[in-house]
């Protein structure tokens, strides 16, 4: 198929109503085409186009740095490192899902509602991934075997899956134009799961401003919470479009935006984590072993718990 023989794009009249997004006027992909125009409507111009490309960005960056700690680490050789491994596969597969929701979404109303829901599948893995790391990097000495620590993944996998379950069902059950409603199912799962994963973090925080221990790592993770919040702003508010409705069809669209920082929050996130490693690998040989089943296994796990119906 060349690329000048692909369906032009239409307006918002000319897709049903699930495909309208708020303020998007133009730029919609033409419903019912076969699977490879979608593939190749990659390098058309379209209003899903850079929503697919930040996050395959994303995705690149984050296969390149889970080859960078394969130089540096033995990934499934050292189970201290099954926690990485486990939390780098989870970021890989958040950002295939996006890619591929936001790729093939416009092609039919049944593949637009599975596409998003393997979206929220990946979001809500990608949580479970992080809480994880943070659980087990970003900890300090004095919660080794707390309780805490000894549930945060069974917590995490618990929160990941209402996650999934919050945003699927809030999609199914609203239309379109969707209601503020929506978004605090969405928005209220994802901050429970954030809170949960970033626990860690914030204790150490609390930690700094009552005794004054600071670690490089904070730094990384203050920024990876900065871009969280960024992230979240753009995705509630509809900025810029709402002011200029039809101006940020093709790029500039807030959730294009919302795609960058979670970039970012990924990137800040692995420093982060690569200081923790600098941090702990001394104390290694006196840690307790992550198991296989709390790493590797879980995610297996969730996936399963979080697949979408299949697509006919
Ligand atoms: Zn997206």
């Amino acid at each position: 198929m060349m690329l000048s023989s692909l369906a032009p794009t239409t307006t918002k009249k000319g897709v049903p109503l699930v495909f309208h997004e708020p303020h998007v006027e133009t730029g919609f992909r033409t419903p019912h085409q076969p699977w490879s125009y979608y593939v190749y409507s990659l390098f058309q111009k379209h209003n899903e186009c850079m929503n697919c490309w930040t996050h395959l960005v994303g995705l690149c960056l984050a296969l390149s740095r889970a080859v960078d700690f394969a130089h540096n680490h033995r990934m499934l050789g050292d189970p201290h490192m099954w926690p990485l491994t486990a939390g780098l596969i989870t970021m890989v597969l958040m950002y295939l899902c996006s890619t591929t929701a936001h790729c093939f979404s416009n092609r039919s109303e049944l593949v637009h509602y599975t596409a998003f829901m393997i979206d929220y599948a990946g979001i809500g893995l990608f949580g479970v991934g992080s809480v994880i790391l943070h659980h087990h990097y970003c900890h300090d000495d004095a919660w080794v075997n707390s309780w805490l620590q000894t549930n945060a993944v069974l917590v995490g996998m618990i929160l990941g899956v209402i996650v999934c379950f919050c945003c699927s069902v809030s999609k199914v059950i609203y239309k379109r134009p969707y209601p503020i409603a929506r978004k605090i199912w969405q928005v209220s799962s994802v901050v429970a799961i954030y809170t949960w994963l970033s626990l860690p973090i914030l204790l150490r925080l609390y930690q700094y401003a009552a005794i004054g221990v600071w670690h490089s790592s904070l730094d990384h993770h203050i920024q990876q919470m900065i871009w969280f919040a960024v992230a979240g702003f753009f995705f509630g508010s509809d900025i810029p479009q709402r002011f200029f409705p039809g101006k940020f069809d093709f790029v500039g669209h807030s959730h294009q935006i919302f795609h960058l920082c979670i970039i970012m929050v990924t990137e800040k996130q692995l420093d982060g984590i690569t200081h923790e490693l600098e941090r702990l690998s001394p104390k290694f040989a006196n840690m307790a072993l992550p198991t296989f089943w709390n790493s590797i296994v879980i995610i297996h796990f969730h996936v399963a718990q979080c697949n979408p119906p299949h697509v006919s």
